[in-house]
């Protein structure tokens, strides 16, 4: 059997053992501890961020943007269609109203005359916009619309760590933007998150939020809701690790890229997703004009290579089916057309021509 290709598997470092040995010494086995402080640090350096809050994960820290954004029962939170789960389920916890957007055919990104459309019409309080696999949305528009209608911008950057924008960092447009460290993402600690807050206080009310909202006595105190969502310091040190290696895995996946990019070109049905900032190209991802993706999974997966449909839109989703949705067709027609490949930082350019003769070999006539 041929070696396994997964989408994106993780890629060690090196030095993730030997930090969690340090933290081991140390008996810092706990959140908070050096390593915790150390990560937030290079995640603020890398971005240029003045503050960034590790936790337990990308999900948790879209909730506490939420929370400290002041969204609650009954508000309105525009949103990507075209995203994952994990973006938009905290509009969910809050009890708010989720409205979603459609979507650029070429970028997969959130489309801006439909945004601004909605902006319009909806009252809302917060705007969650997703980098989709780590292409960059049009973030001169966005904030310039959300100054405009006054509302909070939160930066969906879970995919797009590595990813820059007129030479900006993805995650530093925002009100607040957020990184995941997940299993699959271009770095991962096995799990984690962190929040980036512009403004000073913001950062203070997430860290109080994910601390359990413990008022400031030497007994337990509590007023508000609070969350158990710090994270922890001995993933920490795998993200300081990991963190040490984030050029060099963006400089590959924007390689693997570029060699799925030259083997497919002549393929008059196949469109790679465009790019048109710096993408660190997480995913590649594409789609067919007339070829199944879902016959082309299957015929891969027979070869142990692993492929995916790309996210199916949020207001197709059961869960949602009674939000409000601005629409162009588009992001249903991503995810009946479109396909992610394996991107892993370890492959060569050998595997990414096995992927493509495969793929070339089953496409429709
Ligand atoms: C992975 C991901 C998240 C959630 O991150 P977790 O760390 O898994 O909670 C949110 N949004 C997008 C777009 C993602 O890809």
């Amino acid at each position: 059997m041929n070696k396994r290709l997964f989408l994106s598997p993780p890629h060690m470092s090196g030095n993730e053992q030997k930090y969690i040995d340090e933290v081991f010494k140390s008996n810092y086995i706990a959140p908070l501890g050096e390593f915790v402080d150390r990560f937030e640090q290079k995640v603020k350096e890398y971005t240029s961020s003045k503050n960034a809050l590790g936790v337990i994960n990308g999900t948790s820290a879209i909730h506490l943007a939420l929370r400290v954004a002041g969204v609650g029962a009954g508000d309105t939170v525009l949103s990507s269609s075209m995203t994952f789960i994990g973006s938009v389920a905290p509009i969910l916890y809050q009890n708010a109203k989720a409205v979603f957007i459609d979507s650029y055919k070429d970028t997969y990104n959130i489309d801006l005359e439909l945004l601004e459309d909605a902006m319009k019409k909806e009252s809302s309080k917060a705007l969650i916009i997703t980098h989709l696999y780590g292409v960059m949305c049009e973030m001169d528009k966005i904030v310039e619309l959300c100054k405009k209608y006054n509302v909070v911008l939160i930066e969906d950057a879970a995919e797009a760590l590595g990813s820059f924008y007129k030479g900006k960092s993805a995650g530093s447009f925002g009100d607040f933007g957020i990184f995941s460290f997940n299993g699959n993402k271009i770095l991962t600690t096995s799990g984690a998150g962190m929040l980036l807050c512009k403004d000073e206080k913001d950062h203070k009310k997430a860290l109080f939020l994910s601390t359990q909202a413990k008022e400031p006595y030497l007994h337990y105190e509590h007023k508000e809701i609070g969350y158990n969502y710090r994270l922890s310091n001995v993933l920490a040190a795998i993200g300081v690790a990991q963190m040490e290696v984030l050029e060099q895995r963006v400089a590959k996946k924007r390689e693997i890229f570029s060699w799925y990019e030259k083997e497919l070109k002549d393929i008059e049905e196949i469109a790679l997703q465009k790019d048109n900032y710096h993408s660190n190209r997480w995913l590649t991802a594409l789609i067919f004009e007339k070829s199944n993706p879902l016959k082309i999974i299957e015929i891969l997966e027979k070869s142990n290579i692993e492929s995916r449909p790309l996210w199916k839109a949020m207001h197709t989703q059961e869960l949602f089916k009674d939000c409000k949705f601005y629409a162009n067709g588009v992001s249903e027609e991503l995810f009946s057309k479109g396909l992610c490949l394996p991107s892993g930082t370890l492959m060569t350019q050998n595997d990414v021509k096995r992927v493509c003769n495969i793929i070339k070999e089953c496409l429709d006539d």
